[in-house]
């Protein structure tokens, strides 16, 4: 299903007030960000589309009254494992609601004291960029396949003495 969303600019009060869910696809030469990270000696599927999707819901009434977004987006990506260097597919996974707030100031305000993500109403909001963001956030610190991540620390360090073991050893002044 396709929408005439202006997905860098969206109407965000707009989009509230149809609080109707919205599909795109998302070719990946229009997400820089994330292209860029495909790039290199990897080849990219020209083709490659990012699906995702926005949701927006009000909670409460009246002056409580809270707006929602949620995003969902799926992106496989060919990235090299570190380890072994072959190109392996990694597969980011957005999944996350966010809180607006009036704008920017108080996003900033009040971003320590609650848990939520915060976001900064806007009639020109760049769904975009917050899509970037995530998947951004999504990619995992180390690409490495299953089979090629090294044995867990635990058992390389079962040989060392304990950092501690020394001091067992050594009395303590008497008061
Ligand atoms: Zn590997």
């Amino acid at each position: 299903m396709t929408n005439d969303w202006n997905i860098s600019a969206l109407d965000m009060p707009r989009f509230i007030e149809l609080a109707v869910p919205c599909r795109w696809q998302t070719a990946l030469s229009s997400l820089p960000r994330v292209h860029a990270l495909c790039e290199g000696d990897v080849s990219v599927d020209p083709g490659l589309q990012c699906d995702w999707s926005m949701l927006a819901q009000t909670r409460g009434n009246g002056p409580r009254a809270q707006n929602w977004l949620h995003l969902q987006a799926g992106l496989t990506l060919t990235q090299r494992c570190q380890r072994c260097l072959e190109p392996m597919a990694v597969a980011l996974a957005v999944d996350r609601w966010f809180r607006f707030v009036a704008d920017e100031a108080t996003a900033l305000a009040e971003d320590d004291a609650c848990e939520e993500d915060l976001l900064a109403m806007s009639s020109e909001f760049d769904a975009l960029n917050l899509l970037e963001d995530e998947l951004l956030l999504a990619m995992p610190l180390i690409i490495s396949h299953s089979s090629c991540q090294p044995p867990p620390s635990k058992a390389l360090g079962d040989d060392l003495p304990h950092p501690f073991a020394a001091l067992a050893g050594l009395k303590l002044p008497k008061p």
